[in-house]
């Protein structure tokens, strides 16, 4: 057993598009006869994961660059259920991940309409329940997102979606994706509600691209359960007293913001987190795609206490927190 297997963890905040290892990827690419641009696997898994000193200049650039690939081989019902059960064991074998929540939006899984949504969901629930079953110590559980590109109609069925299967595996809902102008986070904001309503956790992808004006109205009109980055509450003291009064959580992945240039370098990073905690914000750390970033919740752990700007006794906080503000079995 690995040193990093020690201390149970829980990740919050894990994307499927990047959280599935390469090689398995690669091989239900060739099982769906799915066209890539090379032929070689080595080409291919630069295509979709990182390199060292890699960075993108948006988020734009990242989903246009790794997830269009991700998400095309992720598309067919045999194919989501693999990568979530891969997914699964692989956190609990690479970094004791007890618990863990997964994210993905199935919209970006059907092809344009041409796989049915429902087949995708039960198959990414199955792929959830084979991982449990393979796994009993571990908890999982799958947030549907909704997305900043999609239609208010297109967002609204996948929340119908999630209530619909809140219980069998769905526990929660997010909204992510790049800033569009025709985006409007009024037009969406009585779908979280409709969430709430159904029993499910709410967490918003917001105060990752520095729009402070975006994650201000989030945290008044919608009160989410916890944030997805939030990290532009470290500028606004105001922001940051209410989202501890209210106990929000903040799921931060510092390797993910360094590498699409959401935090300028380590000291900025070190500035931001540092702020939050003292600041009593309650935050978590996760990977935001273990694979894509080639990390895992230990190894950002341990980055973060190198770089100084968490202890290891804040880090064990940060995972206590993480147990805490679980939406699975709430
Ligand atoms: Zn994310």
């Amino acid at each position: 057993m690995p040193a990093s297997t020690t201390i149970p963890r829980a990740e919050l905040h894990t994307h499927l598009g990047g959280a599935v290892d390469p090689p398995i990827l690669w091989s239900i690419a060739h099982r769906q006869g799915i066209r890539l641009p090379t032929k070689d696997y080595w080409e291919f898994e630069a295509m979709i994961t990182m390199a060292a000193h890699d960075h993108n200049r948006s988020l734009n650039e990242m989903n246009e660059r790794f997830y269009k690939w991700t998400e095309l081989i992720q598309s067919s019902p045999e194919a989501i259920q693999e990568s979530v059960a891969s997914v699964i064991g692989g956190g609990y074998r690479k970094c004791n991940l007890v618990l863990q929540e997964l994210r993905f939006n199935p919209m970006f899984r059907n092809r344009s309409g041409e796989r049915d949504l429902d087949h995708i969901i039960n198959a990414a629930l199955w792929g959830l329940e084979r991982a449990i079953l393979e796994y009993p110590t571990v908890k999982a559980g799958l947030i549907l997102m909704m997305d900043r590109r999609l239609t208010r109609e297109q967002n609204a069925i996948i929340v119908q979606k999630a209530s619909k299967y809140r219980g069998k595996g769905i526990i929660g809902v997010d909204l992510a994706g790049p800033d569009r102008r025709s985006f409007s986070m009024a037009e969406v904001a009585p779908l979280f509600q409709r969430a709430k309503d159904a029993g499910l956790g709410v967490t918003v992808h917001c105060g990752e691209t520095g729009d402070l004006d975006e994650m201000r109205y989030v945290v008044r009109e919608i009160a989410p359960d916890r944030i997805g980055h939030g990290i532009a509450a470290a500028r606004d003291r105001r922001l940051m007293d209410k989202l501890a009064e209210a106990g929000t959580t903040l799921e931060l992945c510092p390797t993910s913001n360094l590498k699409n240039r959401m935090v300028r370098d380590v000291r900025e990073l070190k500035r931001i987190i540092g702020g939050l905690l003292a600041h009593g914000v309650r935050a978590t750390i996760n990977t935001d795609g273990p694979e894509l970033y080639h990390t895992n919740v230990h190894k950002e752990g341990e980055f973060l206490i190198k770089i100084g700007a968490l202890s290891r006794k804040q880090i064990a906080q940060c995972n206590q927190w993480a147990f805490d503000a679980s939406f699975i079995r709430r």
